[in-house]
C-alpha cells in the first residue's frame, strides 16, 4: 500500500481529481471559480503537501518552493506554458513540474484557424448587422467586405507542436506557408506537407500550386496575408530570441497594411499599447488575440477602443477550451488527466524513480546524474 500522499489543487480540473481520490490520496481542492490568493497558495504548501496542482493563473516561484522545503515533490501544472513557474528556482530547489503537452496541440491550432477566419471574413461584424436589424439588402459590396483566407500567404511564428498542427490545417486551405523559428526547424513535416500539396495539385484538388518554406523573421513579417504566433513566453535572460514584445511597433509596421494578426501564445508577446495604434493608424488590417499582457483583459485596455471594434477579435484564453482537451481524464486525451498522471508519475516513482524519463516533467535538466 503506498503511502497516502497530500495534495492541494489550485482549482478544480473536474473528474480526474477522482483518480486521485481512488487511489487514496488527501486531496484539498480550492472551491471558488477565480485563483486563490497567492498567500493561500504559500499556507497550503507550507502545510506539509507532497503535490501542488496549478494553472497558469498561479506564481510559482521561489517563495513557494521555500514554503515547500523538506516535503513538496512535485507541481503539476494544467497548461502546455509554464511562464509562470520561475524554472530556475524550481531548479535551485529541485522540484520538478509537469505540464500538458501534446493533448491540446490540435484544438489549439484549430481554434487559432478559426479566429483567423472569423477575423478575415468580418463573421462577428456580420452577425451583428444580422441581429440589429441592419441588414437592409443584399449588395454586391454594401455595407462591407470580407478577405479570403484560401490561397492567402499565412506565416507561421514557431514551429513547436501548435505552430505544426496549424500548418497542417492551413494547408488545407490551400494556403502558401512561411515558418519562422530559430530554435527549431522540422524540415521533414515541411518537406511532407510540401508533397501533400504538390499531390493536391496533381491529383486536381487544387489548382494553383501552393508552397511552404522556412525563412527569416523580417521576410515572414514582410510577406504575410496573416501571422498566426505559436511561441511560448520567453523573457529578456530566458532565452537567446526571447519573445516578450516580438510584435512591437518595429515589427508591426513591417508588416503588410493587408495583413492580419493572431496570437493564440501568450499575450506579453504582443505590446499591446503599439497593437492597438497599429489597428487605429490602418498600419496592419486587424488582429484576434485570445492572450493578453493581463489577464482578463482590463475595462480601459486600448483594445477595447470602440474604433478598433471591426477590426480587433477578442477572445477569454479559450483556444484550449474545448470539452475532450480540457477536461479527460484520459492522460493520453485531456489536459486534466495529463497533469494528474505527471502528478501521479513523481509521487508514485513511476519510470524507476527517474525523472528524467517522466514524459510529463518540463524541467528534466535539474535531475540529470
Ligand atoms: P512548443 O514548445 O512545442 O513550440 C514553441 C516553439 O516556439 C518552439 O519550436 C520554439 O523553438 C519556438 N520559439 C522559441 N522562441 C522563438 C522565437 N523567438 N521566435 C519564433 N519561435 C520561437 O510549444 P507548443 O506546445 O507549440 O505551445 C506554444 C505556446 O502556445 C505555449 O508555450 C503556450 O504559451 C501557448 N498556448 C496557448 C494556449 C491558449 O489557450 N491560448 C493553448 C496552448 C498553448
Amino acid at each position: 500500500m503506498p503511502r497516502k500522499f497530500h495534495v492541494f489543487a489550485t482549482s478544480d480540473i473536474g473528474e480526474a481529481l477522482d483518480v486521485l481520490r481512488q487511489r487514496g490520496y488527501e486531496l484539498e481542492v480550492y472551491a471558488k471559480s477565480e485563483a486563490p490568493p497567492q498567500a493561500l497558495i504559500i499556507e497550503k504548501v507550507k502545510s506539509g503537501i507532497d503535490g501542488l496542482i496549478t494553472t497558469l493563473r498561479d506564481q510559482i516561484d521561489a517563495e513557494v518552493f521555500e514554503a515547500g522545503k523538506g516535503h513538496l515533490k512535485v507541481v503539476a501544472q494544467m497548461a502546455v506554458g509554464f511562464d509562470n513557474i520561475n524554472r530556475a528556482d524550481a531548479n535551485r530547489y529541485k522540484i520538478p513540474f509537469t505540464h500538458t503537452a501534446d493533448v491540446l496541440t490540435e484544438a489549439t491550432a484549430e481554434f487559432a484557424f478559426f479566429m483567423m477566419g472569423a477575423l478575415a471574413r468580418r463573421m462577428w461584424t456580420a452577425e451583428h448587422l444580422t441581429r440589429e436589424n441592419k441588414w437592409s439588402y443584399w449588395h454586391p459590396y454594401l455595407p462591407f467586405l470580407g478577405d479570403e483566407v484560401t490561397g492567402k500567404t499565412v506565416a507561421i511564428i514557431g514551429t513547436g507542436r501548435i505552430g505544426l498542427a496549424m500548418i497542417k490545417k492551413c494547408n488545407g486551405f490551400d494556403m502558401n506557408i512561411l515558418c519562422y523559428d530559430p530554435a527549431y526547424q522540422n524540415h521533414e513535416y515541411v518537406d511532407a506537407i510540401q508533397e501533400v500539396k504538390d499531390l493536391r495539385l496533381a491529383r486536381g484538388i487544387t489548382k494553383g500550386k501552393t508552397w511552404i518554406k522556412y525563412v527569416s523573421f523580417e521576410e515572414a513579417l514582410r510577406d504575410a496575408d496573416f501571422i498566426s504566433v505559436h511561441v511560448p513566453l520567453l523573457r529578456e535572460g530566458e532565452s537567446n530570441t526571447p519573445t516578450y514584445h516580438l510584435f512591437n511597433e518595429r515589427t508591426l509596421r513591417m508588416m503588410k497594411p493587408t495583413a492580419f494578426l493572431v496570437n493564440t501564445s501568450r499575450g506579453p508577446v504582443v505590446d499591446e499599447i503599439a497593437l492597438a495604434r497599429a489597428l487605429r493608424e490602418k498600419w496592419i488590417a486587424g488582429a484576434a488575440l485570445d492572450v493578453y499582457e493581463k489577464e482578463p483583459l482590463p475595462a480601459d485596455s486600448p483594445l477595447r477602443d470602440p474604433v478598433i471594434e471591426d477590426r480587433c477579435r477578442l477572445y477569454p484564453h479559450f483556444a484550449s477550451a474545448a470539452r475532450i482537451t480540457r477536461l479527460s481524464k484520459d492522460p493520453n486525451k485531456g489536459m486534466a488527466g495529463r497533469c494528474v498522471q505527471g502528478l501521479i508519475d513523481v509521487l508514485e516513482g513511476n519510470y524507476g524513480s527517474d525523472i528524467t524519463k517522466m514524459p510529463y516533467v518540463v524541467n528534466k535538466e535539474a535531475f540529470g546524474k
